[in-house]
């Protein structure tokens, strides 16, 4: 039997490594589109306050997964399913321009959700999603210090970049902590009049603001952007009035990668809607992680039971799980420097 996982995020790697486990006898095949290895997302929103971050976050290298007898081509993008034939299309590094499969597991995981009114703008923001993303954000953030350090004209205190965060929400609060907590200038613009309001009582969500007020952050409540304007060297968000930044983080939740799927035919709501068996509208496919939307309507975008489910699939398509996937109890809680909630999270 030949599996094929499509994607390297926990999703993909934990079944793959659970699933060698059980089968010695299976193909295993992942495909991504990455090329630095396995790593961990949650990190990505402390990635200015670790020096060594983009070491660091790596979990494991492809090598090593391929020494453990998987399969891993990286670098190659899966560009459709073909479910007549059980064939993948694939570019990129891959020597092959298709892949037979006999089980398929969908775990592309989720892009940065951008707003509608911001798309037409995206040559002028940053989103903190991927491994990628954080390099871009830190080779932005070298250049702009190398630059002010070197310009003796320029007094101290603009040597740090001024950042604009575009949503308080989990990851929107997240970086902005870590950004002051390098020293740069951060203005955080969030929609509603309280931070996390989906996740955090109030008390809790008050607390938050004090936190990030503390650490040097400017919060705005109640904002309404309505898009953003190149400025010279600078770019400026538009709400009412139009304020200067050195640059821009959308922070706005996150959309399933859900296109391949779509375009397959498979049945689609906010993510692949899959049974809780994990199992598509077509059998011989399977979709977990971020991607996934079960039943409830829920997607369970957390580490934990995304972990959960990973092994559960193993175990199923092992054949030695017979139950239903249920879900794990689990908490979370925000990265944000020195805040802890009193109360658990809404998830
Ligand atoms: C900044 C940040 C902080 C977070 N903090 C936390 C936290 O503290 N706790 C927590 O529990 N969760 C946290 N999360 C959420 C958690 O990281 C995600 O729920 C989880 O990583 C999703 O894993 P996944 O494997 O489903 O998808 P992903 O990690 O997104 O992996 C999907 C992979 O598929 C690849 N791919 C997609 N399409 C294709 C294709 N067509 N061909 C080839 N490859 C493809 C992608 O390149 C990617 O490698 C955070 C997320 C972010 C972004």
């Amino acid at each position: 039997m030949h599996v094929v996982i499509i994607g390297s995020g926990v999703a993909g790697v934990s079944f793959a490594e659970k699933y060698r486990s059980l089968s010695t006898d299976a193909k295993i095949t992942l495909v991504t589109r990455e090329n630095d290895g396995y790593y961990s997302r949650p990190l990505l929103s402390r990635g200015f306050s670790k020096d060594d971050i983009e070491q660091s976050i790596i979990l494991k290298t492809f090598d090593k997964l391929r020494a453990s007898g998987i399969n891993i081509i990286s670098g190659a993008e899966i560009t459709a399913i073909n479910r007549s034939d059980n064939t993948l299309a694939v570019t990129g590094s891959c020597p092959k321009k298709s892949l037979q499969y006999d089980k398929l597991i969908l775990a592309q995981g989720s892009a940065a959700f951008i707003p509608p009114p911001f798309r037409a703008y995206r040559d002028l923001f940053f989103c903190l999603n991927s491994l990628a993303d954080l390099k871009a954000l830190r080779k932005f953030r070298q250049v702009f210090l190398d630059q002010n350090r070197l310009n003796q004209n320029k007094p101290d205190q603009n040597c740090q970049p001024h950042w604009a965060i575009i949503g308080g929400g989990l990851i929107g609060c997240e970086v902005a902590s870590d950004l002051a907590a390098v020293g740069d200038k951060v203005t955080l613009f969030h929609a509603m009049d309280s931070l996390m309001e989906r996740q955090l009582t109030g008390e809790d969500s008050t607390l938050l603001l004090q936190v990030l007020q503390d650490s040097g952050v400017q919060v705005l409540l109640n904002q309404a952007v309505q898009g953003f304007v190149k400025q010279h060297e600078k770019v400026a968000v538009k709400t009412d009035v139009l304020t200067e930044f050195d640059a821009l983080i959308i922070a706005c939740g996150f959309k399933p990668n859900i296109e391949l799927a779509e375009k397959a035919g498979l049945e689609i709501g906010r993510g692949i809607k899959v049974s809780q068996h994990l199992e598509t509208s077509d059998k011989n496919i399977y979709a977990l992680g971020d991607v996934a939307q079960l039943p409830n309507g829920k997607l369970y975008a957390f580490i934990l039971p995304i972990r959960n489910q990973a092994f559960w699939l193993a175990e199923f398509i092992a054949g030695q799980e017979k139950k239903p996937w249920s879900p794990p109890i689990f908490s979370t809680k925000a990265k944000v420097h020195g805040f802890e909630a009193a109360h658990p999270y809404n998830l």
